[in-house]
């Protein structure tokens, strides 16, 4: 234990601006806090306060790709600035001018870019972790994606519901179930920041399921190069066909492991502690089953009978996916494809999750080919704007759109609850986080 001990001034809390203390007249009048739809004042003379209220807001949802995240830390961080400013004057500037842009409109309450599992595992893979994690979290508050295990899940339930009682079809998932934090509140003043300290053991764990998926992407790719050419609808629907079978076998084979240990051919081990995606929807769906009095072993048949549905190509995941990875086979099988990158099947991933609850994305440019050519057959329906490194210009444009609209007594209050200086883009980021 550490001898040290702090002293905290509870005026510390107190920040600019300052006004008139409408109780003693000093002007020691400061901000306590900012909370979803109010702002607490206190005076740091006679430490009374007052509440206030603001607006309800609404915030457009721009998901940023790990490679903008590591973009925007790159050129702003003192060591790393040289690998943008290496590229040229046009890159450098084209980051800097997203960043400012991103972030007064994070501030100004209008946008929110959340984190996601796919890049605080990204980051982890990479050297500066932390860093790449500080810019994340800079641009999201404290507002993330929800794991997409958990979202796909939700979607799936919902249109295996309406499969088995189409009055029971309670419509698609709601954004607000997909994002935690607060997504359209005001945000505080201080970010706080929990570190999470990493086992060593998970950055390897990661890093080989990683290299397990791009693994079987890779023998896929091979597949569809080697095999006579098949149509989009055609591998549309093995992906789509395959997708339930591929949730019953990794059930099975969970319930599997569990008899063994029951058999005591297998030890506990903390790899079965954690019920996996698969086992946690196959449970579910079976409840849904049980209550709608489906005996026991006619469950599995009547899973095989939703997954082998038309219904199938409702869940949004789904389409999006199985059409991104159709698009993908077809370019395989023209021979127009080179070997996939490694972080393609969690972007596609990313994208095929939690498009549907975007205003826009920004993404790799491949993994935008392939969501334009799916759409392009499908029809996905999705309002989202998709931007790449080749519409750069365009999602600047968008950008500058979005602060168009605000109207000028808004900018007014957020000056007025936050002081004049929280506007200016904080470039310094990283000068203080040395260490
Ligand atoms: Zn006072």
């Amino acid at each position: 234990m550490s001898e040290r001990s702090f002293v905290i001034d509870p005026r510390d809390w107190i920040t600019q601006p300052f006004t008139t203390c409408p109780f003693c007249s000093e002007e020691q009048f400061g901000l306590l806090m900012v909370s979803r739809h109010g702002y607490v004042k206190r005076c740091r003379g006679c430490m009374k306060d007052e509440q206030f209220s603001l607006p309800v807001i609404e915030k457009r949802v721009l998901y940023l790709d790990q490679f903008a995240v590591s973009n925007l830390m790159k050129v702003l961080h003192p060591e790393h600035r040289y690998r943008i400013e290496r590229r040229g004057d046009a890159e450098e500037r084209f980051w800097l001018d997203l960043f400012d842009r991103l972030e007064r409109l994070v501030k100004l309450q209008v946008l929110v870019c959340p984190h996601s599992d796919a890049h605080w595992e990204e980051s982890l893979l990479a050297p500066q972790h932390e860093e790449l994690r500080r810019m994340y979290e800079h641009l999201a508050g404290d507002v993330r994606f929800e794991d997409p295990g958990m979202v796909k899940r939700g979607q799936v339930l919902r249109v295996f519901e309406a499969w088995l009682d189409p009055g029971a079809d309670r419509g698609p998932v709601p954004r607000r179930n997909v994002l935690a934090g607060n997504t359209d509140g005001w945000h505080d003043k201080l970010q706080v920041e929990a570190r999470l300290d990493l086992d060593p053991g998970t950055a390897e764990a990661l890093r080989a399921a990683r290299a397990g998926r791009h693994d079987g992407l890779g023998r896929a790719a091979k597949v569809w190069r080697e095999n006579p050419r098949r149509g989009f609808e055609a591998y549309f629907r093995a992906e789509v066909a395959a997708y339930g079978e591929a949730e019953l076998q990794a059930y099975a084979k969970r319930l599997q492991a569990f008899m063994d240990v029951l058999d005591a051919r297998r030890q506990l081990d903390a790899d079965l502690v954690f019920a996996t995606d698969s086992q946690i929807l196959i449970m579910q769906m079976r409840e849904r089953l049980v209550e709608r009095g489906v005996p026991h072993e006619e469950q599995i048949g009547k899973l095989r009978e939703f997954f082998a549905s038309d219904a199938m190509v409702q869940i949004p995941f789904l389409r999006i996916g199985a059409g991104m990875f159709a698009a993908l086979a077809v370019k395989n099988s023209l021979q127009q494809a080179g070997d996939p990158n490694r972080g393609m099947v969690t972007d596609i991933n990313v994208v095929s999750t939690y498009l549907p609850y975007c205003d826009a994305m920004f993404v790799d440019s491949e993994c935008a080919d392939l969501l334009a050519d799916a759409d392009r057959e499908l029809n996905l329906g999705y309002r989202a704007e998709v931007f790449s490194n080749r519409s750069r210009e365009e999602l600047l444009h968008w950008l500058a759109g979005i602060e168009e609209s605000i109207p000028p007594d808004h900018v007014d209050l957020v000056a007025q609850v936050y002081g004049k200086t929280w506007l200016r883009a904080f470039r310094e980021i990283f000068a203080t986080a040395q260490s």
